[in-house]
């Protein structure tokens, strides 16, 4: 059998491993942050209507510059954006991929401040970026001096900001982002992609891109939008960026159903985010129950909980997976992941918790 030791494979991926969240069919299914709230069905019905006319144009190249997707997407963000700002991929991911491939590269630095999203280094490794990976204060919390230190004494190309951090739920402040901005010529990229988690008129690094041509705040209908199977991100910057990012993707990348299907659920932002507030509750009667069974919850801006006290991480995962309900072994010693879901799975994983959960004697 072939294996990619036999295969002239680039010497700096020998060894690396793909991004692999275990994709498995139970029951409730909480370990990638996705929203499990259904599409309501009047967007899904605009949806399929704007797809069925996209359809009968297939045989034509997509708009490059999805121009009317941009226009809804800066309509969506406010805080004075056009289209000159905006810019899409299939996925953040994507878009992060594309800021490296501009910005990074070889010879060039990403730093990070782990722990973080796990993808990070692995788009690092496949644009053959140098990743530095940056430490965090207690609790996982990412203070100015602390982020700006760092970045004066590595001197990166590029910043990642995780805001709120995967896989810690950890709000970052605007003071971080503005030292952090100041200790750098590189760019600095926020990652927003839980940002509508937020607690209501929660600041955004939205509100610092006038004047700051190197900040890139970056987005995603994956979450908040239960937007993940469509694949579109985001992110808003000086109209340099956008000139930046066309120079490295590819043409057409945007398919024309994508396009479609994302400028019709814009449409209905608001019923799109109605699940918001119901996924912002159980999140939080996630911290206080999680207490309550005697773990440790950390602090959360996001739409997941990262809980500490875990005695045997893998055991507790396992034994959750046996009662249907799948959460992530993010690899902090201690720890587990669990995202929220509707109030019924969030239940469910609740009960199952407290039925696998060792009593301990007083
Ligand atoms: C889920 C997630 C993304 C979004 O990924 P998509 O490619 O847009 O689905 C980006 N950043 C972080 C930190 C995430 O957790």
């Amino acid at each position: 059998m072939t294996t990619l030791d036999d295969l002239p494979l680039r010497d700096d991926l020998r060894g690396k491993s793909p991004y692999g969240a275990p994709q498995k069919h139970v029951p409730v299914a909480l370990n990638v942050n996705e929203n499990s709230h259904p599409m309501p069905d009047d967007v899904a019905d605009d949806i399929v209507a704007a797809l069925a006319g996209a359809v009968r144009s297939l045989n034509r190249y997509p708009d490059r510059e999805f121009t009317r997707l941009r226009d809804s997407l800066a309509g969506y963000l406010g805080h004075g954006l056009t289209r000159e700002n905006i810019w899409a991929a299939n996925g953040s991911n994507e878009v992060l991929q594309q800021v490296l491939q501009a910005f990074g590269g070889p010879g060039r630095s990403l730093l990070g401040f782990v722990p973080t999203y796990s993808m990070y280094p692995i788009l690092a490794s496949g644009t053959g970026t140098r990743w530095i990976p940056g430490a965090r204060d207690a609790e996982f919390e990412l203070s100015a001096e602390t982020a700006a230190a760092q970045v004066r004494q590595t001197s990166p190309d590029i910043v990642f900001l995780c805001a709120p951090n995967n896989p810690t739920g950890t709000p970052l402040s605007l003071e971080t982002v503005t030292a952090v901005y100041d200790a750098t010529d590189g760019v600095v990229v926020v990652d927003e992609a839980y940002a509508e988690f937020a607690p209501d008129g929660a600041p955004t690094a939205l509100s610092l891109l006038p004047g700051r041509p190197r900040l890139l705040v970056s987005r995603t209908m994956s979450k908040a939008f239960a937007f993940a199977g469509a694949r579109v991100g985001y992110l808003a910057a000086d109209p340099a960026v956008t000139d930046a990012l066309r120079l490295v993707r590819l043409p057409y990348h945007l398919s024309a159903l994508t396009q479609a299907a994302a400028i019709a659920a814009l449409a209905h932002t608001d019923e799109m985010l109605a699940m918001v507030d119901d996924i912002r509750r159980q999140r939080d009667r996630l911290v206080t129950e999680l207490a309550a069974l005697g773990y440790q919850p950390h602090r959360s801006g996001s739409n997941f909980v990262l809980f500490g006290g875990v005695d045997d991480p893998n055991a507790t995962f396992e034994a959750l997976l046996a009662e249907g309900v799948l959460i992530r072994d993010v690899g902090i010693p201690g720890n587990l992941r669990v995202s929220a879901g509707t109030e019924a799975e969030t239940t469910a994983f609740l009960e199952a918790l407290a039925r696998v959960t060792p009593v301990v004697a007083e």
